[in-house]
This record gives C-alpha cells, structure tokens and sequence, in this order.
C-alpha cells in the first residue's frame, strides 16, 4: 500500500483554505508569511519557490527576503527583528541551511531571534520546549506531517514500536517526540548506533530521515512494517539511478528526460515486504508545504486573538 502524501496534503490545505478566507475577511488582508533567503543554494531556491507557490495559492500573502551570501548575522537579526515587530506578518521562515560564514553560533542567534508566535517552522527554543511538553501550537512541519499522514491513512501508532533513524533538530527529534507522545515505543537510531539494520527490523512504524539515497534495505524492515521515507536525495548519475532500481524501471524514464532524479532513503526493493510506505517524490514532501501552511494561518490566528 501506499501512502500518498500528495492526497493528505491537498485535503489539509482544503481544511486551511476556509480559514484563511475567514482571517482575511476579519482582517481585511490574509494572512502573511514571510521567508528570509540567504545566499545562492540551488536546493533552497527551489524549496522556497515551492513554499511561495503554494502559499499563493493557498491564499497567503508570501513575501520572499532575498539576501546575498555575504549577509552578516547582524544583518540577519535586524531583518527578523524588523519582521518580528511587523503587525502585517504573521509567519517567519528562515530557510535553512544558512551560508557557511554565517556558522552553528550565528545560525542558532537568528533562530533564537525569531518571535515564538511566529514561528511556524517550530524550531524555536520555546516551542522545542512546548513540544518536549506535548503542548506546541507551532510544531515543526515534516515530523508533525508525518503523523498526520499516519493518522489520515488509518495507520496504528500506540503501542507500537516505532524506529526513527536520524536525530536532526528539525526531522528525527521531534519526530520521535510526536510519536512518543501518541503513545508508540519508540526507539532513536543514528550514525553511531550499532547493529543499525537489526534494530530497525524489529519496527512495526519506521521512519528513515537519513539523507543517504536507498540506505534502508530489506534487511532493516520487518515484513508489514509502515515505512515512511522522509529523505530527499538527487541522483545525478545514471549509474546510481540503475544501481538502485535495475536497469529496466520505469523511473529511468523520468532520469533520462531530466539528467537527474528525487529518490528517498529507501530501497525500491522495500517495497515488496513494507505493509504501507511513503513513495518519494509525493509522499513526506507534499506534507511538510501543507504543515507550513497550516502553521501561518495558525499563527495568524493566534497573534491576531
Ligand atoms: P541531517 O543531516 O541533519 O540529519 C541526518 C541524520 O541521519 C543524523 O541525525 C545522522 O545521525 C543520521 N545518519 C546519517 N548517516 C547515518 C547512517 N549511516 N546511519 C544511521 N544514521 C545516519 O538531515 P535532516 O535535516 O534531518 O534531513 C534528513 C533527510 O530528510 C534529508 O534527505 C533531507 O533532505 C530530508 N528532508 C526532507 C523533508 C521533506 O519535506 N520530505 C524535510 C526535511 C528534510
């Protein structure tokens, strides 16, 4: 089976769209969102032409801040701080990653710059807290996505086990968090951990957040098990693109039109002995835009309330 994303999403965004209209109409402007771009990371114009896309359509009003590489972190802070005391901006998103020069240090300072009620990526310290709480308004949207496709396609989460490989701030934590608090067991795998592909097959939920295109083989699923792919990783070579899915797939196809291909964390090959999984692209991706959505006019809600 499996899990579409792409049909979650759309049936999220039909639940924001009406109130965004209410927001609007109350407000006389609708809700508004506004990214920060930093410098020229091909990955990241494409990701926020995707956010701005599909916040228009939503009805948003998206503002895009496009600023060079060589932005300082002062400058950085005294943008968020300016939208921060904008009345006319309900959501911020810094698009991550930051240029190198900006640094870890840097990067955390503009992060812990932006107004908790505005932050509707949820990285915030405040709404981590609120989160480790079980009681986040904001929450970050690829892990909070993740749940709501589990639950929209009739998947168990309590009392099951659930395997999250991967511990980053924005997917693998709060996603272990998200699921701890609907009551799986859950256990946190990463690059340190042994007998990784053994642990992972003890799973009844697994969800890969790795970055490593068909990392995660037979091997690390058990038979039936809901695997859910959160990676995004481009193929630029056929070679690759034949290893993973042999010579005669139909997605060559789509490699040999383009130069290039999206694939996940997982295997083709899972897909024999998964009971449910998410395909990539048109499955976690779909829904981390239609969190984001939700997120604003969330925050729109509440900052106007
Ligand atoms: P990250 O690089 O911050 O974290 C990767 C995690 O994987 C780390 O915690 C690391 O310990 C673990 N890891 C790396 N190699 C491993 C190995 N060999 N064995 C076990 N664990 C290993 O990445 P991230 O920001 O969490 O993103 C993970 C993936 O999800 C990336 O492919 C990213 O593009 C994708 N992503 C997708 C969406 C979406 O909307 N679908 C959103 C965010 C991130």
């Amino acid at each position: 089976m499996l899990l579409d994303g792409t049909r979650v999403a759309h049936a999220i965004r039909a639940e924001v769209a009406p109130r965004v209209a209410a927001f609007h109409s109350a407000h006389s402007r609708p809700p508004a969102l506004h990214i920060v771009l930093v410098g020229d990371d091909p990955a990241s114009h494409i990701y926020v032409r995707n956010k701005e896309r599909a916040g228009t359509d939503a009805g948003l009003r998206v503002k895009v801040h496009r600023l060079p590489a060589t932005t300082t972190v002062d400058e950085l802070l005294g943008t968020v701080q300016a939208l921060n005391a904008d009345a006319e901006c309900d959501g911020i998103l810094v698009q991550a990653p930051l240029p190198r020069a900006i640094g870890k240090h840097g990067t955390e300072r503009v992060f812990d710059a932006i107004s908790p009620a505005k932050d509707v990526d949820g990285f915030h310290p405040h709404n981590v807290g609120l989160l480790v709480q079980g009681r986040a308004v904001l929450k970050p949207c690829t892990p909070s996505g993740v749940i709501e496709l589990l639950e929209r396609t009739g998947q168990t989460i309590a009392g099951r086990h659930a395997v999250v490989i991967g511990r980053s701030e924005i997917v693998g934590k709060p996603m272990a968090l998200l699921l701890l608090q609907r009551d799986a067991t859950v256990t946190v795998c990463h690059s340190k951990t042994p007998d990784l592909a053994s642990t992972c097959a003890r799973a009844d939920v697994l969800v890969s957040a790795i970055g490593r295109p068909g990392f995660v083989t037979p091997a690390f699923v058990k038979p039936g098990a809901v695997v859910i792919d959160v990676g995004i990783n481009r193929l630029d070579s056929r070679e690759a693109a034949v290893a993973l899915f042999g010579a005669n797939h139909a997605r060559l196809t789509g490699f040999d039109e383009r130069g290039s291909m999206v694939v996940g964390d997982v295997h083709p090959a899972v897909e024999a002995i998964a009971g449910a999984m998410t395909p990539v692209p048109g499955g976690v991706g779909p829904l981390t835009i239609a969190m984001l959505l939700k997120n604003t006019v969330t925050a729109a809600e509440s900052i106007a309330r």
